[in-house]
């Protein structure tokens, strides 16, 4: 009572320290699905935003991406393409790779996935350096697709992600900082 939905969801997110490595703070958002109530309340805060907004499609990135994007699709009844680390789909692929703080990720999406004039919502769990939804708004956009705006639940504003993406033509919509 008397809470919003973000606080309420902001409570539900797990901080772990050091990990998966030394001085990563890790923000877990398993206890956001374990629980149905919040569960609800977050997935009901993407499905009024992106009801007027009418994606075609939503492209979810791997692997949290998948568990929130595709309830959302179904609730929104469209549908569901996957963007997945380098190796798992085993049709033709598009990939991009980016670089990471040490080294670097392959993220492939099918050729099939979308087509040209698609407008597809992009969708993960959080944003950090923004280097994962970059990749994923690339590949979308190499098939033709628009990307009416990239999503995710946590921003990590110190990093400067989601400013990255704005400055690089993203609309950027995120529930917490
Ligand atoms: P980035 O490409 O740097 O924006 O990293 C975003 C991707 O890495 C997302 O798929 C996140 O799930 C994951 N990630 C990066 N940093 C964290 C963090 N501190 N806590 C949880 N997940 C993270």
């Amino acid at each position: 009572p008397g809470q919003s939905p973000a606080e309420y969801i902001k409570q539900h997110i797990r901080t772990v320290p050091d990990w998966p490595s030394p001085g990563i703070q890790f923000r877990d958002i398993t206890p956001l699905l374990s629980n149905p109530r919040v569960f609800r309340v977050l997935i009901d805060q993407f499905v009024h935003r992106y009801f007027d907004l009418r994606p075609s499609a939503i492209a979810g990135l791997d692997a949290r991406g998948f568990i929130i994007g595709s309830v959302l699709a179904y609730e929104l009844n469209v549908g569901f393409v996957p963007i997945r680390k380098k190796g798992k789909l085993p049709f033709t692929t598009v990939e991009e790779t980016y670089e990471l703080e040490y080294g670097s990720a392959t993220v492939e999406m099918h050729t099939d996935a979308v087509k040209p004039g698609d407008r597809v919502l992009l969708i993960d769990d959080l944003i950090a350096t923004g280097g994962t939804m970059m990749a994923g708004m690339r590949l979308l956009e190499r098939l033709g697709a628009q990307v009416i705006e990239g999503a995710a639940i946590v921003d990590l504003p110190e990093l400067g992600g989601s400013q990255r993406l704005r400055a690089g033509g993203l609309r950027v919509h995120t529930l917490v900082s």
